[in-house]
């Protein structure tokens, strides 16, 4: 499940994942409770998510390779958040493979950005009226920084898929002197 800062990724990751009875692998989630656990890798991402930006590939590719490794992820998972960089994406290709997993499909929540920083807002209100802990990273400067950092680093993600399927489905339908592509 990829998409920008507050799409609604992990709301709909959740449902989704109760439906098909599959477990959801959120890194976000994970890292929130590695810095609640004051574990030494949760204290380094504490101060990375605080600003808003990403925390290294290779803690987050070991966070969810060894979280994949569960019994519980036997009949499937659904990844909220993860990949996110181009090196996460070639990352989980690699372990998907080493492990015989095939990646079922991938889902983008596309939101318009004005509406992102309301629901932002709207979500650190909410916390805030349940007596609940406000995410530190979720305020008007730091969602900023989360949402450039999602254009730079995550959106290429998406790109290179959606331009190998566009790429695919010309070359399917095409005869060799036919191919072309509009990216
Ligand atoms: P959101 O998508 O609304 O920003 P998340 O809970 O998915 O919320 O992520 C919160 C923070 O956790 C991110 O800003 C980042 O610092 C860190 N994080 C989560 N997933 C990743 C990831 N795949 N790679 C690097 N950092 C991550």
């Amino acid at each position: 499940m990829l998409g920008p800062p507050g799409a609604g990724k992990g709301t709909q990751a959740k449902k989704i994942a109760t439906r098909l009875g599959i477990p959801q692998l959120s890194t976000g989630d994970m890292l929130r409770e590695a810095v609640a656990s004051r574990s030494t890798s949760g204290l380094r991402a504490k101060h990375v998510m605080d600003r808003g930006e990403l925390v290294p590939d290779d803690v987050v590719v070991s966070v969810v390779t060894d979280r994949i490794d569960h019994s519980d992820t036997a009949k499937g998972f659904v990844l909220d958040g993860f990949p996110r960089t181009v090196p996460q994406a070639e990352a989980l290709d690699q372990e998907l493979a080493t492990r015989g997993i095939k990646l079922d499909a991938v889902l983008e929540l596309e939101v318009d950005e004005d509406a992102l920083l309301d629901r932002i807002r709207g979500r650190a209100e909410e916390a805030a009226n349940n007596g609940e802990r406000t995410r530190s990273d979720d305020n008007p400067e730091v969602f900023k920084t989360r949402l450039d950092v999602y254009r730079a680093q995550s959106a290429p993600v998406k790109s290179i898929d959606v331009v190998t399927e566009e790429l695919a489905a010309a070359l399917a339908k095409s005869s060799p002197h036919q191919v072309r592509s509009n990216s």
